[in-house]
């Protein structure tokens, strides 16, 4: 999969399943900006350098609409335009429906889901204009199952699949795909939160008898990126180990 002359925009990229996205891509060829919130995304841009890739990174969060539209001013200004948007950063907080505090809902919206439409809003027209554009958006295999105590986080999951479909309609005829991977589980922090016993039951339900690797979950995204999927929108690529 050669991305070569391309730049990848990853959120959440300072860690977990968004920095592997990040090095994968950046094997591949591309530029890359790394986005979040966590400041040890400056660790990565060497980690991208030392693959010989241009790099930007921002300590920036994807529920700041006026922010994130500075910010992909200014990657164009510097490297010239986006191609590849992967939509990563997402969160958890997890909790029974009944216990659930609306703060906890409106946490997981605000970041799962207006982070995406921040995002896409600010690349969407420049992409349109260049005619070129690949969208991947990061969302579940608990957007498609449901899972008790994830009531806020799997609605968001299962939103994007929506996003992702009506977008793929909008904006196919100018050249822009929009894809979305859904990851079964993950071994990632996000996961290592969950107890033994969690983890256990989790294990059960995978065919494969494995959590997977943030690598799955790169080498689907850097699939989509790439020409080998230049036909394919609209669609969700469940990456799972086949317990959906
Ligand atoms: P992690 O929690 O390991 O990493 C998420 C990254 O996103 C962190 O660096 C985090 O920063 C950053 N982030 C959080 N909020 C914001 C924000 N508002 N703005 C910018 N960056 C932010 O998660 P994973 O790598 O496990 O997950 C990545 C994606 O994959 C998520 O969308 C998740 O929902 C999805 N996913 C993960 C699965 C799994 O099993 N791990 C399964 C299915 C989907 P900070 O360090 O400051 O929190």
């Amino acid at each position: 999969m050669n991305l070569e002359g391309q730049t990848a925009l990853i959120t959440g990229a300072g860690r977990g399943i968004g920095k592997t996205i990040a090095l994968k891509l950046a094997e591949c060829g591309a530029d890359i900006v790394l986005a979040d919130m966590n400041p040890e995304v400056a660790e990565v841009l060497l980690e991208v350098e030392s693959l010989g890739r241009k790099c930007l990174t921002f300590e920036t969060d994807v529920t700041d609409f006026d922010a994130i539209d500075a910010m992909v001013k200014k990657i164009i200004e510097e490297l010239g335009s986006i191609h590849i948007l992967v939509n990563n950063a997402g969160i958890t907080q997890d909790n029974l429906f009944m216990r659930m505090k609306p703060e906890q809902w409106s946490k997981v919206i605000d970041v799962n889901l207006n982070g995406v439409f921040n995002v896409t809003k600010a690349v969407i027209r420049p992409m349109v204009k260049q005619r070129m554009g690949k969208i991947i958006n990061i969302s579940s295999v608990v957007g498609f199952t449901g899972n008790p105590g994830q009531v806020n986080y799997s609605s968001t999951k299962s939103a994007l699949v929506g996003f992702t479909k009506s977008l793929a309609r909008e904006v196919g005829a100018r050249g822009v795909t929009v894809n979305a991977v859904a990851p079964g589980f993950i071994d990632t922090a996000m996961t290592q939160a969950l107890n033994e016993s969690q983890q256990e039951l989790i294990l059960q339900q995978i065919p494969l008898g494995r959590m997977g690797g943030p690598a799955d979950i790169a080498n689907a995204v850097a699939f989509l990126a790439s020409e080998d999927a230049s036909y394919i929108t609209g669609t969700i690529l469940h990456v799972n180990g086949g317990m959906y």
